[in-house]
């Protein structure tokens, strides 16, 4: 057993405390993997405010990191100590119905099939003051050691710099996948990019690497347009300066809407504007932003003219395979993630590092 640290979100609604916890040796197909960075993503502040579906309390949450397999459980092949590993919030089992099918990048055991509040023989490995404690999407990487199934661990390049990466473990691969392998996105293409938060800046990542002409990105915070520039944004726009909603301003931009949009913010309004802001015939539409709340009434009209409207998880990625190609395309400075990277923090000040993501910083 291993005493570290870990910040545990006790129940929904309640900061994060760092605790001192004990992380048990990992079972047969188990991986204990030591933390070495993490990163912080939206959907870890759905989970401290309650709005993640199914999450149990007392939990660790965190999914983005990196890390480095400290000890494995019998019968795990495929990684050994000392490896360097992303964590996966997407299992690859490899023998489900979905794992089986080349086009899909999910697996029976991707968590909104199977809760993953508990390792998959239905035990926790964190226990803190006596209690038991609940993984996350089974990585949990706000602590400095975890464990995880082997079939949810991507062993990645020995010269890959640990600290740089956490961000293939969900931001970037989400959004740079989103625009290359589920919409597609074709050469001379328009884009238009809604919320440039670290995901929707890597989709603008993407849809440059896919050879689109003009990346119209949309935010209302200002102060993220230069570094969407900076990725390859062509054009940056914000909704409150136009009097008109913004999927008629992108209509009127591009003539007839973009060829494909993408909504990466998380809120109703902002998924049926950007569908809206592709075109009404070949439009596509991405949504990758998770829904704190409510539900979607829109037009159907805007399908029935031929709009494709579709989401995405993890960008699409079959994430065994498909992450640790992305750090090696990294390694060969196929493209900078680097400038993702805002502001690194030490672990004891992980709250502030959330007050930078409320603040938009
Ligand atoms: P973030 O909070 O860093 O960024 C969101 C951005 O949206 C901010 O820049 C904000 O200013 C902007 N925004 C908010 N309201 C807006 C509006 N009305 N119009 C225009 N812009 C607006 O978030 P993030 O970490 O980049 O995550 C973005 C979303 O993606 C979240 O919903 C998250 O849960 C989701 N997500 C989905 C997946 C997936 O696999 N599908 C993976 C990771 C994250
Ligand atoms: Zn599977």
């Amino acid at each position: 057993v291993i005493k570290c640290r870990a910040a545990v979100a006790w129940a929904a609604g309640k900061p994060l405390s760092i605790e001192e916890v004990e992380v048990a040796p990992p079972k047969a197909g188990e991986v204990r993997i030591k933390i070495v960075a993490a990163g912080i993503c939206h959907t870890d502040q759905y989970v401290l405010d309650g709005l993640f579906p199914k999450v149990e309390y007392p939990v660790i949450p965190g999914h983005e990191g990196a890390g480095i397999v400290e000890s494995i459980g019998e019968g795990v092949t495929s990684v050994k100590p000392g490896d360097k590993v992303i964590p996966l919030c997407i299992a690859r089992c490899g023998d489900c119905s979905y794992c089986l099918n080349p086009e899909s990048n999910i697996c029976e055991k991707f968590h909104m099939c199977t809760p993953q509040n508990l390792l998959p023989d239905k035990t926790t490995r964190f226990t803190c003051k006596g209690k038991q404690v609940h993984h996350f999407l089974w990585v949990s990487t706000f602590a400095e050691y975890t464990v995880m199934p082997e079939y949810s661990v991507a062993k990645i390049d020995a010269a890959a710099p640990l600290e740089k990466l956490t961000v293939y473990g969900c931001g970037f691969a989400t959004g740079y996948g989103a625009a290359v392998n589920t919409a597609k996105v074709k050469p001379g293409s328009t884009c238009a990019v809604f919320g440039l938060g670290g995901v929707g800046l890597s989709v603008v990542m993407g849809c440059k690497a896919a050879g689109a002409s003009r990346i119209i990105a949309v935010d209302i915070n200002k102060d993220k347009f230069a570094k969407a520039k900076e990725v390859g944004a062509t054009d940056c726009i914000n909704p409150r300066d136009f009097k008109k909603p913004i999927q008629e301003v992108l209509t009127e931009m591009t003539g007839h809407g973009v060829d494909y949009s993408f909504e990466v913010i998380g809120k109703t309004d902002t998924m049926v504007a950007a569908l809206a802001s592709c075109n009404m015939n070949t439009g596509v539409c991405v949504m990758v932003g998770q829904v704190d709340s409510g539900l979607i009434s829109f037009d159907p009209m805007l399908l029935l003219t031929g709009r494709t409207w579709k989401g995405s998880v993890l960008g699409g990625w079959k994430a065994r395979d498909g992450i640790p190609k992305l750090v090696s395309s990294y390694l060969e400075k196929k493209f900078n993630t680097d400038v993702l990277i805002t502001h690194t923090l030490p672990f004891a000040k992980l709250d502030e590092g959330f007050e930078l993501l409320r603040s938009g910083k």
